[in-house]
């Protein structure tokens, strides 16, 4: 594939994208540094909440309500001036913990991004789609990535955890590992995101696994979005990691209000 000019959805910056290295996380906008997940996660919320994609820069202020899990700075900021939106971290203020989200967050936002992030969580990974449903006001849009892959279902690396520390060993990072009955495991050759000895993943996602897990939780619409945008830099690199959607189901009495207007139509 050759290069192509695009204008990115976060910063305005028109560029040139030339597909090189690793597309999905690679920055290939030279005016903020955003990655093609990066933009597609941005092209796949305002399609989602607006109707339409017309890039965060120039976008008039909203009361759309939002919040991030640990989001990019780099979307965070024109997110938070284009909506009511907050990012929010795990370790630090504003705090929120997607496995035990404070119940002031609950069913407040029209839209939760969560960015690489399920993959990482203690298991069972069901607490955190879950959450991110109970997160969410009626009708409210989840955009996530995790990477995820061909096998048929998901591979918890440790299925059991319930606390856990990396330690380099002779060199050799180590995971210790304790159950839910209180044993202690120790695992080797562990998988880092972001370097040897920092955020680890906990699971390899299965595609068919992430869709389960969204519809499980109760969510509808769920769309995996495989398709290139061109005019805004988004080239899928491949088929694992590509930005989902999910919506929390409109609210109870307009479904039956749609059911009942249904049930009366002649056919
Ligand atoms: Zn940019």
């Amino acid at each position: 594939m050759i290069g192509a000019a695009f204008t990115c959805n976060i910063c305005g910056h028109a560029g040139h994208f030339d597909p090189v290295g690793d597309w999905r996380e690679a920055p290939s906008c030279d005016g903020c540094g955003s990655s093609v997940r990066m933009r597609s996660m941005i092209h796949y919320l305002l399609d989602g909440l607006l109707g339409r994609s017309p890039g965060l820069a120039g976008l008039k202020r909203r009361r759309t309500t939002g919040v991030g899990l640990s989001d990019w700075e780099g979307y965070a900021a024109p997110l938070s001036r284009a909506f009511a939106y907050t990012n929010t971290f795990y370790h630090q203020a504003p705090r929120l913990d997607i496995c035990a989200p404070g119940k002031e967050h609950l069913g407040k936002y029209d839209f939760l991004m969560s960015s690489d992030v399920f993959e990482h969580v203690p298991p069972p990974a069901s607490r955190a789609f879950d959450n991110a449903f109970a997160l969410l006001r009626a009708g409210g849009l989840l955009v996530l990535t995790v990477p995820f892959a061909d096998n048929p279902d998901t591979i918890e690396h440790y299925p059991d955890l319930r606390s856990f520390a990396v330690v380099e060993l002779d060199g050799e990072w180590v995971v210790v590992a304790r159950s839910a009955d209180g044993s202690l495991a120790l695992h080797t050759n562990p998988v880092f995101h972001g370097g040897p000895g920092s955020t680890l993943e906990l699971r390899l996602f299965s595609r068919a696994g992430v869709i389960a897990d969204l519809a499980a939780a109760g969510f509808v619409d769920i769309e995996v979005h495989g398709g290139a945008v061109p005019e805004w830099g988004v080239f899928p690199p491949h088929h694992h990691g590509l930005p989902i959607t999910a919506r929390k189901p409109a609210s109870a009495i307009r479904k039956l209000l749609g059911r009942k207007l249904g049930a009366a139509r002649p056919n």
